[in-house]
């Protein structure tokens, strides 16, 4: 096993047999990688969560990366030639959204009020760049003539990040969450089909509210959004995620 590289989160490793092995972290970085810090637990959260929806996602027919997991941070996957570019799928306000709707950089759809929390009744696709130092939203055009993805792509990988939306949300919604956005990643397998890469379904990539606190007017987070805005503990916040989960029997 040969050492690859490390991502933000995640160290990176590659077998003999060109499998990649994604060994999750502690490690927690915010803003670019501006700020940082570990917490114990993280690693085996994440790890764990993303194999959940992963296996999923699979029984669903989406393929993807996802190979088995060695131990409870050690996740075995296929080498893909990755897409440099990240997927973002929002079913609320909020994040770089908002901030980016104020600086009168992005329209928001049709109807949809501009603040934290509001609906965006038939979601929205958003898609930034990923291999630049910072993520940098970009439109289907530099995407098409950047050679990044084709036209036909582009609407394949919309109705499956569409679908990945559509599953994990009603799950969630069976454990009192609501999934506001989340980020995903494709690659290209030897055959040229394109697999969902990267991690899925974890705190760390997705924001989740308690549906009971939106319902009274509040946005309580049990996503990375706490280390972000330094509103409470991650720790806690992906335990409880993680025991919500375990409630209902899915990990
Ligand atoms: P925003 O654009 O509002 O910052 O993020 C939208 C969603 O994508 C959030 O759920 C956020 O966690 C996720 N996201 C955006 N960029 C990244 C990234 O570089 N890494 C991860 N893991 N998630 C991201």
């Amino acid at each position: 096993m040969k050492y690859l590289v490390s991502g933000k989160a995640k160290d990176i490793f590659k077998k003999s047999n060109g499998d990649l092995i994604f060994e999750f972290t502690d490690r927690v970085t915010a803003f670019d990688g501006k700020k940082k810090a570990e917490y114990i637990q993280k690693g085996e959260i994440t790890c764990r969560v993303a194999e959940y929806w992963f296996r999923i996602l699979e029984e669903e027919g989406i393929p993807t990366h996802y190979i088995t997991c060695e131990t409870p941070t050690r996740m075995l996957v296929h080498h893909l030639n990755i897409i440099p570019v990240e997927v973002i799928w929002r079913n609320f306000v909020a994040g770089s959204l908002i901030k980016r709707y104020r600086a009168g950089e992005v329209v928001l759809p049709y109807g949809v009020e501009p603040e934290e929390g509001a609906s965006i009744p038939d979601g929205m696709i958003e898609f930034t760049t990923k291999f630049e130092v910072v993520d940098r939203p970009v439109g289907k055009e530099e995407i098409l003539s950047n050679g990044w993805m084709s036209e036909q792509e582009i609407e394949y990988i919309t109705n499956i990040t569409r679908r990945i939306n559509n599953i994990l949300s009603s799950k969630l919604k069976e454990a009192g969450l609501i999934l506001a956005d989340f980020k995903v990643e494709y690659g290209r397998n030897p055959k040229n089909e394109i697999i969902l890469a990267d991690e899925v379904g974890t705190p760390d990539g997705c924001r989740f509210w308690d549906k009971a606190e939106y319902d009274k007017g509040n946005i309580k987070s049990l996503d990375k959004d706490v280390f972000r805005k330094d509103s409470g503990d991650l720790n806690a916040v992906y335990v409880e995620l993680f025991e919500r989960m375990q409630q209902r029997c899915w990990i």
